[in-house]
């Protein structure tokens, strides 16, 4: 058996496992299993260490360990050292522990217009925010500014990555706060946006997802403007990290389906 997981504290609410056992099934990877991982932190190092020769090829991290899985590593992407995080740990043949950050990339595959040259406004200063601030960075966005509810925090992520603050919507407008996912009702109240904010010719990007859509995407899609889900960037970032981990094309579709059916609340 090899073994795929994701470790978080906590870690039921995680998708992953559906996502991941319905792609390695569609592959025909039938010794392969993807399981939950909870791991608390004062655990995460050691846990991790055991994992190869327990039967582990990699796993996925979740909060709150996404910084210690870079720490702990052996290698790491470009893309991991700049997030100073990582979300995929792999466990070469020679014992070595590899970093990667899908999250970026996660980000950036599912949006249809070019990043490039247009301007962004990132709502939230989390881990997920870092992570995008940075692939707009890279994609080539002419501005890009942070805002959230802490301003220090925004102060210090737009200072990090040559981003400025402020809450003037921009052509990309990307939800990396936890606002919408257990109350539709506190989104614009607690967003600095409006509904008129989310027109056509806009992208608006929401992380979070929920059954039937969160409040901002229904809002955007009606409103005209093009909308990515947080489930196509769930999709996406687990794909790249099951590329790493078995050197297979991932199947998107099989993996959109199994995360579509058991979306929640
Ligand atoms: P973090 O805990 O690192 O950051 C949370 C962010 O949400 C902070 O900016 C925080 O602001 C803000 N926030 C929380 N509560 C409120 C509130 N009541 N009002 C205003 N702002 C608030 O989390 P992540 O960055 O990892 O994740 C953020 C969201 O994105 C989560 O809902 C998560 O589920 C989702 N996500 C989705 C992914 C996907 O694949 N689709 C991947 C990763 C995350 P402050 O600094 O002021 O506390």
């Amino acid at each position: 058996m090899t073994r795929l997981g994701v470790c978080g504290w906590p870690v039921a609410h995680s998708r992953s496992p559906q996502m991941h056992n319905a792609a390695l099934a569609h592959l025909g990877l039938s010794t392969w299993r993807y399981q939950k991982l909870p791991i608390p932190p004062h655990l995460f190092e050691a846990t991790v260490r055991a994992l190869p020769d327990a039967g582990f090829r990699g796993v996925n991290v979740t909060i709150p360990h996404k910084e210690a899985a870079l720490q702990l590593a052996d290698a790491a992407t470009e893309t991991a050292q700049a997030i100073g995080a990582a979300n995929t740990l792999t466990f070469e043949a020679d014992g070595r522990i590899h970093a990667d950050n899908t999250d970026a990339t996660g980000f950036l595959s599912p949006l249809k217009t070019p990043v490039y040259d247009q301007t962004a406004l990132v709502l939230g200063a989390g881990g997920s925010a870092r992570a995008v601030v940075y692939a707009l960075k890279q994609a080539g966005a002419k501005e890009i500014r942070v805002w959230n509810r802490t301003k220090e925090r925004a102060q210090a992520l737009a200072d990090e990555f040559g981003a400025t603050t402020g809450d003037e919507p921009g052509e990309i407008i990307v939800n990396c706060t936890s606002i919408g996912l257990h109350d539709p009702s506190a989104t614009f109240k607690a967003l600095p946006l409006r509904a008129d904010d989310l027109c056509v010719g806009r992208t608006v990007v929401d992380l979070v997802y929920r059954n039937g859509g969160t409040l901002l995407l229904n809002t955007a899609k009606a409103n005209g403007a093009e909308v990515v889900d947080g489930l196509e960037i769930l999709v996406a970032q687990g794909a790249a990290s099951l590329e790493r981990w078995t050197g297979r094309t991932a199947p998107d579709q099989a993996m959109r389906e199994a995360v579509v059916d058991i979306a929640a609340p």
